[in-house]
C-alpha cells in the first residue's frame, strides 16, 4: 500500500541564530527563532512522514515544552521520527521539499542538503528532491521575516 503525507513549517528569522536547512549550516546573519534548531526542511519532512503513516505530528512527538529538545539537532529528530515510521511498517519511497526564503540563495547548497537527508534516511539521493523559491518580495518570507518549507512524503507499506 502507498501512503502520502504533506508537511509544512515556518519559523521567524531573527539576528544571531544559526541558519540550518536540511541539516546543512548556511552562513547568514539570521536564523530561525525556535526551541530546536528550527530546521524547516527537517520539520516539514517529519510532519510529512508522520502524516503519511498517521502517526500524529511533530509537536506531539517532540513537544517544545520539553527541555530535551532545546536547540535540538533536527536531523536527530528526523531520524527518530523515521524510526517510528519504520516500526509502524513503512518504507520511504521518495520525498520532495520546497523551501521558501528570500535570502540567502540556496541553490549552491541544494546538493549538500539532499545528501544529508539521504544519509539520515538511508536512501538514495535520487529519491530526495529539494527545491528553493523566493517569495517575490511579498509576504513574511519575501520580506525576509520568515523561512518556510513544504514537503510531500511517499511511504510504502512493507507488508504489501
Ligand atoms: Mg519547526
Amino acid at each position: 500500500m502507498i501512503r502520502i503525507g504533506t508537511g509544512y513549517d515556518l519559523h521567524r528569522l531573527v539576528p544571531g541564530r544559526p541558519l540550518v536547512i536540511g541539516g546543512v549550516a548556511i552562513p547568514f546573519g539570521k536564523g530561525p527563532d525556535a526551541h530546536s534548531d528550527g530546521d524547516v526542511v527537517a520539520h516539514a519532512v517529519i510532519d510529512g512522514m508522520l502524516g503519511a503513516a498517521c502517526l500524529g505530528n511533530i509537536g506531539q512527538m517532540f513537544p517544545d515544552s520539553d527541555p530535551a529538545f532545546k536547540d535540538a539537532d533536527s536531523m536527530v529528530l528526523l531520524a527518530k521520527a523515521f524510526d517510528a515510521v519504520k516500526k509502524a511498517g513503512f518504507a520511504l519511497v521518495n520525498l520532495d521539499a520546497t523551501v521558501v526564503l528570500e535570502a540567502p540563495k540556496l541553490n549552491p547548497h541544494i546538493d549538500s542538503i539532499r545528501r544529508r537527508l539521504a544519509e539520515c534516511l538511508a536512501i538514495g539521493e535520487d529519491r530526495i528532491s529539494v527545491k528553493a523559491k523566493s517569495n517575490e518580495g511579498v509576504g513574511p518570507e519575501g520580506r525576509g521575516e520568515a523561512i518556510s518549507a513544504q514537503a510531500a512524503v511517499l511511504l510504502e507499506s512493507r507488508g504489501a
